[in-house]
């Protein structure tokens, strides 16, 4: 049989397994850490960093495909594996996705709207600068940030001291502070035949900066639905896509949408499609690296996912009983610690708003 093989072994890296898995593929997984949620359930583990050569020679002669599950991998480490085996995504999209500076400039030369930023390398920079931006604004490192460390939200100019630990360890972009109505995500998929679909625009909400709970579809109109599909197909165009790329937005009160950021790989907000939808962002994701055509994606019915971090862990296994309708996914990670990614519940339902109340009524998340 054929094997993908995958860089980084966290949840994206199972989900995406179990689903090459049910096409027949084995899985060979490249993840520094022993017992990562997808290296449990590969056939081949290669306990390594990411930017080992010997283990990428090794994941290289035992994959027929490679494809990478975040963005935060070695450059240059995927750009050699290109050279000695079938990486179809390619090594520019991670190059280009790594660094807000270059993520950005695709996004504008795709024609798409982002919020007014600057680029700064100094604290001194930062000071003489941020009036061209203004008050308030966010300052997030160029490299490395996720759910929302690496960034310092500042309020007025007696805020900039708070940014100092940002922008003495790297560059940084400051942009305006968006006043969205709410945030949305699209995840486009395109093969190397240019086929190009999106999965239904979700409707993300925060807590502490984490994604809490995505509900699709979306509760925008059809124009602006539009704006986010036309914008994601227009970036996924831009970067010569070949896979995934997961598109977080923010709508406007006037319906009108800013590109926030990009993410290369399947995303948190795409997780409903599990169930939800006829193909699910993994399957779609095998499809377009193995350059099988892809399915015209539909939502069967609408859907609820809530992330379940470690808190959350305990008062969900203690009501699982109450809810045969939540499918429940857990990753396989052993410490449920505060705010860790331990899995995700997804609930499919005729009447969104009630469900709402009931994940709110459940107490499981009110921690
Ligand atoms: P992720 O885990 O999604 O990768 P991240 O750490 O890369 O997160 P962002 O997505 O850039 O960070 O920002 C996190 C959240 O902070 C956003 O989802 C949004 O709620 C808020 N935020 C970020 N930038 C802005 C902005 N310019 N204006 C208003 N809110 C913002
Ligand atoms: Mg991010
Ligand atoms: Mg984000």
């Amino acid at each position: 049989g054929q094997t993908v093989g995958i860089i980084g072994g966290g949840q994206l890296g199972r989900m995406m397994a179990l689903s090459a898995k049910e096409a027949g593929f084995k899985i060979a997984v490249l993840e520094p850490s022993i017992d990562s949620p997808c290296g449990q359930i590969a056939d081949i583990r290669i306990v390594a960093p990411y930017d080992d050569e010997a283990a990428l020679e090794e994941l290289a002669e035992v994959s027929d495909v490679i494809t990478y599950e975040f963005e935060n991998i070695d450059y240059e480490g995927l750009k050699r594996l290109t050279e000695i085996a079938y990486v179809p995504q390619g090594a520019e999209l991670v190059r280009i996705t790594q660094n807000r500076v270059t993520e950005k400039e695709a996004i504008v030369n795709a024609g798409c709207p982002v919020a007014p930023y600057i680029v700064v390398n100094t604290y001194e920079e930062l000071v003489e600068q941020i009036n061209t931006i203004g008050y308030p604004c966010i300052v997030k490192t160029a490299r490395g940030g996720y759910d929302g460390k690496g960034q310092q939200r500042l309020n007025r100019e007696e805020d900039l001291s708070l940014a100092k630990g940002l922008i003495e360890h790297s560059q940084c972009v400051v942009e305006s502070f968006v006043p969205f109505k709410m945030e949305i995500s699209c995840i486009v998929q395109r093969n190397g035949y240019g086929e190009t679909y999106c999965l239904p625009v979700g409707e993300n909400i925060h807590v502490n900066h984490i994604l809490h709970e995505t509900i699709v579809p979306a509760r925008i109109t059809s124009e602006t639905l539009k704006r986010a599909e036309d914008a994601a197909s227009k970036i996924a165009d831009q970067l010569q896509l070949i896979g995934t790329l997961a598109v977080e937005m923010f709508v406007l009160e006037d319906g009108l949408i800013v590109i926030n950021e990009l993410a290369p790989r399947p995303h948190n907000s795409g997780h409903y499609s599990i169930e939800a939808c006829n193909i699910s962002q993994f399957g779609q994701h095998i499809r377009a690296v193995c350059g099988w055509p892809l399915r015209e994606p539909k939502l069967l019915m609408p859907a609820i996912m809530v992330n379940v971090l470690g808190q959350h862990v305990m008062p969900l296994s203690n009501s699982i009983s109450k809810n045969p309708d939540w499918s429940i996914h857990l990753y396989g990670k052993a410490e449920a610690k505060v705010n860790r990614k331990m899995g995700h519940v997804t609930i499919m339902t005729n009447n969104v708003e009630e469900t709402l109340v009931e994940v709110e009524k459940s107490g499981i998340w009110s921690e």
